[in-house]
């Protein structure tokens, strides 16, 4: 399995933008979903959409059941899925987290984490695997 996002849904779910580049500002973890489409085994990712961190953390997210909902049920009225959550690790690196793998393991789709080193995927199969990201040209 491999997710593809298309590079301009890159910069909006990057952690720093060219300003930022040294900075280790503490912020909020940003959290959301990835919305896309199933192509064989991998996903294209075509949306983003952005949710409130309910817990305001920078360690931690939490998103509100019923709006994971509100996201799965818009997709499919538009022919797509909810195709992974997405997180920031604004104090650290993209490595999956004790605390995210008790997630992970319960949500059953991918998840894509934002670090400082840059954008990583995990998928609980039997254990914690982590799957390929790549990035698509302005043409997708
Ligand atoms: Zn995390």
């Amino acid at each position: 399995m491999k997710i593809k996002i298309p590079l301009k849904l890159r910069e909006m779910i990057n952690l720093r933008d060219e300003r930022e580049e040294v900075s280790m500002k503490v912020e909020v973890e940003r959290c959301g979903v990835l919305i896309g489409e199933k192509r064989g085994k991998d996903v294209i990712v075509r949306e983003v959409v952005e949710f409130e961190n309910e817990a305001r953390s920078p360690f931690f997210f939490e998103i509100k059941p019923e709006t994971l909902y509100d996201a799965w049920l818009r997709a499919k009225r538009n022919g797509m899925e909810v195709v992974a959550i997405f997180h920031t690790h604004p104090t650290g690196i993209g490595k999956i987290s004790s605390r995210d793998v008790e997630s992970l393991k319960n949500t059953g789709i991918p998840w894509v984490i934002v670090g400082m080193d840059g954008i990583k995927a995990y998928l609980y199969d039997e254990g914690v695997k982590e799957i390929d990201v790549e990035f698509l040209g302005e043409d997708f």
